[in-house]
């Protein structure tokens, strides 16, 4: 059943097919997203640094400015110029403490005023910058404190951890900053760690000041592209996933479309498929061969060789027969012509014709063309219209008939008792010959009211002097009857089943050898 089966068996790569047309979008577009957030996160950690950055300069200008401001005391007891730290503590933003050193020992503090505590120069970057954790006064809140010497004088000015880990946490919502300042680094909570972060996932950034001696780090942590693109691209995945499906079911649709069988069998009429097969037609009283009929055959690359009944009927419905039936006639006539003296002159070449092609004047051309490839009249072309299929009889159809005529071409009415057409109709198409159904020769012998049928159009086709062919004849006691009634022309099993082209010629030269 090569048509029947033909869209079921291509369900399953149908199915794989429109799966991966639509996934391929998908996949495509995911992708892209996908990579499109990555830029914009990198982009965003950029900014959020350089943001950041900005404000801790800013900050550290400040404690420097406090820091310059209290160290314009030095040389001055404690006492005079603790007012002047309080003072800078008071007014200058960010700043929490301004202490003054002398020879790398704390003397006086915004704090305590007079105070006594030693100072390890060495623990500050550069010898200016420090981060800690915390200190005697509030240990659990981070400091950063900028130093500045002038000679053996210094001061130091320090900001408060938790302006920093706002700033950490507000420049970018999204983003995760830290400041790093030596060996050590806070994170946005404010926490202090020793030693060097753990570079980040995603858009990883550090700038380093060029003011002070410390850097910012940026980034984002894995996991955040997809809630970006949760956030951000949600539009995009959802027009995605529309175009996936709208790709996959237009490509589940279009492959339907091409697994119709009129699309199989145009394939195979233009893979060259169709081939003919050729039964003998022989004389009823010596048995030689007089003729043959073109029969239509499948050579499916997988179903093997299908028979016309397969297929014939959707090639009718289809129009394709048309086309088939002119390849069917070119093939048999370079097969054949290269041997036309192996046909005897009066041989009959039959082509069975569908009603679709005697509505198109092209029936004549491709009669021309055949009759072209051979010596004329030789052999007689036989257009086999079976019974069951009337012709609507027109000006037209008139017209190509009294054509056909005039080329010598003969019209046989096939499966003749099976269908209902008239005397008048046998008479409006000049029929030539009658081709008597394979059921009733079956029923020789065996039934008698079909036999008897069978008697009357013998008879009849004496009266109307019309050349009678009987098909189907598979036993002896059939042959000998229908050439005891007069029968012309008999084919079937008995002489010769349908063979190729090549087994055919071979046949016919087998045949004229033995004549001989
Ligand atoms: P049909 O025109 O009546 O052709 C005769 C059918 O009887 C052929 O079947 C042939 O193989 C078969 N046959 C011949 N001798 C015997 C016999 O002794 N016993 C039995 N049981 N059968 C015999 P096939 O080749 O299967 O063709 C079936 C039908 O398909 C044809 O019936 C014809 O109507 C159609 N067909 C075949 N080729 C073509 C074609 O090229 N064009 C069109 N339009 N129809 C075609
Ligand atoms: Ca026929
Ligand atoms: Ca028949």
């Amino acid at each position: 059943m090569p048509l029947r089966n033909y869209a079921r068996r291509r369900l399953v790569p149908r199915l794989v097919f429109a799966l991966s047309m639509a996934l391929l979008p998908l996949a495509l577009g995911s992708s892209i997203i996908y990579w499109q957030a990555l830029r914009s996160l990198s982009a965003e950690a950029r900014t959020a640094s350089h943001e950041a950055l900005h404000l801790f300069d800013l900050m550290l200008g400040n404690a420097e400015g406090a820091a310059k401001v209290a160290l314009s005391q030095k040389g001055k007891p404690c006492s005079d110029s603790t007012l002047v730290l309080r003072e800078q503590v008071a007014v200058v933003p960010f700043v929490r403490t301004v202490n003054l050193t002398r020879d790398d020992a704390i003397y006086c503090t915004s704090l305590f005023g007079d105070f006594k505590a030693q100072l390890e120069g060495s623990d500050y970057v550069d010898g200016r910058l420090r981060l800690m954790a915390g200190n005697p006064v509030t240990p659990n809140v981070a400091i950063l404190i900028l130093r500045r010497v002038e000679g053996e004088y210094g001061a130091l000015a320090s900001i408060d951890g938790r302006y920093l880990s706002n700033t950490l946490q507000l420049v970018d919502q999204r983003s995760d900053l830290q400041l790093q300042v030596g060996g050590v680094w806070m994170d946005e909570d404010g926490h202090v760690h020793a030693g060097t972060p753990v570079p980040l996932p995603i858009g990883h950034i550090r700038l380093v000041s060029e003011r002070y001696p410390y850097a910012v780090i940026g980034g984002f942590p894995e996991g955040a592209a997809w809630i970006h693109i949760r956030q951000e691209a949600l539009p995009l995945a959802v027009l995605l996933l529309t175009l996936g499906g709208v790709s996959g079911l237009a490509c589940y649709w279009l492959w339907g479309r091409s697994a119709t069988p009129s699309l199989e069998l145009e394939r195979a009429l233009m893979a060259g498929e169709f081939i003919p097969y050729l039964q003998p037609l022989v004389d009823a009283r010596d048995g030689r061969w007089v003729g043959a009929e073109v029969l239509m055959r499948w050579q499916h690359p997988r179903e093997g060789m299908v028979g016309p009944d397969l297929f014939i009927p959707m090639a009718e419905r289809s129009g394709l027969i048309v086309p088939m039936t002119r390849e069917l006639m070119r093939q048999v006539g370079e097969g054949l012509a290269p041997h036309g003296e192996l046909l005897g002159e009066d041989f009959h070449l039959g082509f069975n014709i569908s009603a679709v092609h005697c509505t198109e004047t092209r029936l004549l051309d491709d009669c021309l063309s055949l009759q072209a490839k051979f010596l004329p009249n030789r052999p007689t072309l036989v257009l086999e219209l079976t019974e069951r299929e009337l012709i609507a009889a027109n000006d037209a159809t008139d017209q190509l008939f009294d054509r056909l005529d005039g080329l010598g071409i003969l019209l046989a009415l096939d499966d003749f008792g099976t269908g209902n057409s008239s005397l008048a109709y046998l008479h409006r198409f000049k029929v030539d010959a009658l081709k008597i159904d394979k059921s009733f020769v079956a029923m020789i012998g065996v039934e008698a009211l079909s036999v008897c049928i069978l008697d009357s159009i013998v008879e009849l086709c004496g009266k109307l002097d019309l050349m009678i062919i009987a098909e189907g004849v598979e036993t002896e006691e059939q042959r000998r009857y229908l050439a005891e009634r007069g029968v012309d022309v008999l084919q079937g099993y008995l002489f010769g089943k349908p063979m190729s082209l090549d087994a055919f010629v071979q046949a016919m030269r087998e045949e004229s050898e033995r004549a001989r």
